[in-house]
């Protein structure tokens, strides 16, 4: 299945599982047939079954009774194995469904373009899809079938009952048509302020995570952050309640009433039928039969058929987040596998002339004519302050961006001209909060190559050698299976490494890759400027000859590099080897006095 981009429409609800699922749904539909059938079947057999026996004290022939006893029991058996045999259809249809739907959720979302990952609206409103899609669907689909079931149900005693006294039945449709007008409104509101809790909840949930994750434990202890955050946590969480508990109080208050009125409907209909009952009009059986099926009609009205009603105009509400979620843009190819090919393509230089760039959704202009040529085979410093656009000028070459203005051109080609799996294949980057794969070390430096097919020795032998470069050979010797440990405590014999070891392990996976420019984008920046500079300078041994770009903003880490190009206000204000930086007098030469402390062993 593919998420179409268009407007999903609420017989989506059943045109998409009957695709996905058709004989289950078909089964599902005439089950529910028969179900909505047996009220009314049930209303016959009683009124004969009362009637036959009260006949039976005047004229005898006990016989007669068990057609309808049987009628009766049959249809009762009936309504229970229907009701297994709709559990086990609906099992099955949510085991397709969840295989599918996900899967097609998740492929939308790996080829989501990158501003919407950033970008706090659309990334709610695509954790609220991603939240069990296929649960929903089914969810609408039942709905659908609810109501279906509820109008064949209540049609056919409507009509037995004006069958016998019209006018009984017009006033119960008279005072259902508001009822429903009203549980319709109440789903609109709760889906509103569904929608508005979640913001608060997923704030909410982010925190519970801080408080009760592995990851945290050390800092949680050291900093006693506990009591804090669980206040702030606590907060949030109330502020969501308190969104739901209103609105929920507002349906309350107003289904409460209008159940008083359909409570009363139901008396002054038992009061009514005695009339034409006592003028032998309906027999007793029938009058029976219909006073009972009447109550449960008005029940049904009252509380099932609104509350399904309610569900309905939240499913639809849903629907709205999800024809949104299909109109998000996509990035062609972001979910293919890097391209390799172009890596034959032999790599001259890297340019941006004048590029400008202000992030989607905001004014403040990042870069702000940006220029500089990078040539083949040298090893370039980006630095410069906290926020002042490195990061960015690596989201542009790679692609997540493409709303820049200005030209960036790889061996005088344009970049847009570039398809996302070339890109992948022409840059390898490690980023500050780069990926902690939670599978064997190999396969976490592997990852770093996989647009390639290696026999399973030359592939060890590639990571064998990529994380010697980074002097893991040691360490590696000392755990349990080597390189065919896993990492992390997900998996019963998995070991943690330490930060340090997970940087080197996420240097490594850039290693192994043949892309012809290698970024190290600061993964190393929760390290200490001495040991910063050391990974930056084993890196550099490694990679000499490689076209490599540093990001920091240490400068200690920036000296190996063969030019150094400080990036402030969004352009290069200066660029130059380290000596020649430190001469003028500038930005770099300032900086690194402030900094100069820091490398004082
Ligand atoms: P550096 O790498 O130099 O520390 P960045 O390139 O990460 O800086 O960020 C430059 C500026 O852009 C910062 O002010 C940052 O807050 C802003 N920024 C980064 N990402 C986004 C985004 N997705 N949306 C809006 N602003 C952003």
């Amino acid at each position: 299945m593919i998420i179409e981009n268009r407007k999903y429409k609420v017989i989506d609800y059943i045109r998409i599982p009957l695709k996905i699922a058709p004989m289950p749904v078909i089964c599902m539909v005439l089950l529910r047939f028969f179900v909505a059938a047996i009220p009314s079947l049930l209303v016959l057999a009683t009124t004969s079954f009362v009637d036959t026996a009260i006949d039976i004290f005047s004229n005898g022939r006990v016989i007669r009774i068990y057609s309808p006893l049987f009628a009766i029991m049959g249809l009762i058996g009936f309504s229970w194995i229907s009701s297994i045999l709709l559990a086990f259809v609906n099992l099955r249809l949510d085991l397709r469904m969840n295989e599918v739907m996900r899967l097609a959720v998740v492929k939308k979302r790996s080829r989501l373009a990158y501003k919407h990952i950033e970008n706090n609206e659309t990334w709610e409103l695509i954790t609220r899809i991603g939240k069990g899609p296929s649960e929903q669907m089914i969810k609408g689909l039942n709905n659908i079938l609810n109501i279906m079931e509820y109008i064949v149900e209540i049609t056919s005693i409507l009509l037995l009952i004006a069958a016998h006294v019209w006018w009984v039945s017009i006033a119960i449709v008279g005072i259902s048509v508001p009822l429903f007008a009203l549980a319709f409104k109440s789903g609109k509101v709760d889906y509103e302020a569904f929608t508005d809790a979640e913001k608060y909840r997923r704030r909410a949930d982010y925190l519970k995570e801080v408080l009760s994750s592995r990851e945290n434990i050390e800092e949680r202890a050291l900093f006693g952050y506990t009591k804090a955050i669980n206040k702030v946590w606590f907060d949030r969480y109330e502020i969501a309640r308190k969104i739901e508990y209103e609105a929920d109080k507002k349906i309350f208050i107003r289904t409460k009433t209008a159940s008083i009125i359909t409570t009363f409907l139901s008396m002054v209909i038992a009061l009514v039928l005695i009339v034409p009952a006592g003028n032998r009009v309906i027999t007793v059986g029938l009058y029976i039969s219909l006073v009972t099926a009447a109550f449960n009609l008005v029940q049904k009205m009252s509380w099932e058929l609104s509350f399904a009603m309610k569900e309905y105009s939240k499913n639809k509400m849903y629907l709205i987040d999800f024809s949104l979620f299909s109109r998000l843009e996509e990035t062609q190819g972001s979910d293919e596998l890097p391209d390799i090919s172009i890596q034959e393509m032999p790599y001259e230089s890297l340019e941006f002339i004048n590029v400008h760039f202000t992030y989607p959704g905001t004014d403040r202009k990042i870069l702000n004519g940006l220029s500089m040529r990078l040539e083949k085979g040298k090893a370039y410093a980006f630095v410069g302050k906290n926020g002042a656009g490195k990061t960015t000028i690596t989201k542009l070459l790679t692609g997540l961006y493409d709303n820049y203005e200005g030209k960036i051109l790889i061996n005088g080609k344009d970049l847009r001209n570039f398809t996302q799996e070339q890109l992948k294949a022409y840059f390898s980057v490690v980023f500050q909060d780069f990926a902690k794969y939670y599978v064997t070390i190999k396969d976490n430096v592997i990852l770093g190559n996989c647009g390639e097919n290696h026999k399973i020795d030359e592939q060890k032998t590639l990571v064998e050698n990529a994380l010697d470069s980074m002097d893991m050979t040691e360490s590696i010797k000392k755990m349990p299976k080597g390189i065919d440990t896993p990492l992390g405590k997900l998996m019963k014999d998995g070991i943690d490494l330490s930060g340090g070891q997970w940087q080197r392990v996420a240097i490594a996976r850039n290693l192994i890759s043949k892309a012809p420019i290698h970024i190290l984008d600061e993964p190393t920046a929760s390290l200490d400027p001495i040991s910063e500079s050391k990974v930056y300078e084993l890196f550099r041994k490694v990679s000499k000859g490689k076209s490599t770009i540093l990001i920091t903003h240490r400068l200690g880490a920036a000296r190996i590099a063969d030019q150094i190009l400080v990036v402030d206000d969004g352009v290069v204000a200066e660029c130059g080897s380290h000596d020649e930086l430190l001469q003028k007098n500038g930005i770099y030469s300032n900086m690194f006095k402030a900094q100069r402390s820091w490398y004082d062993e």
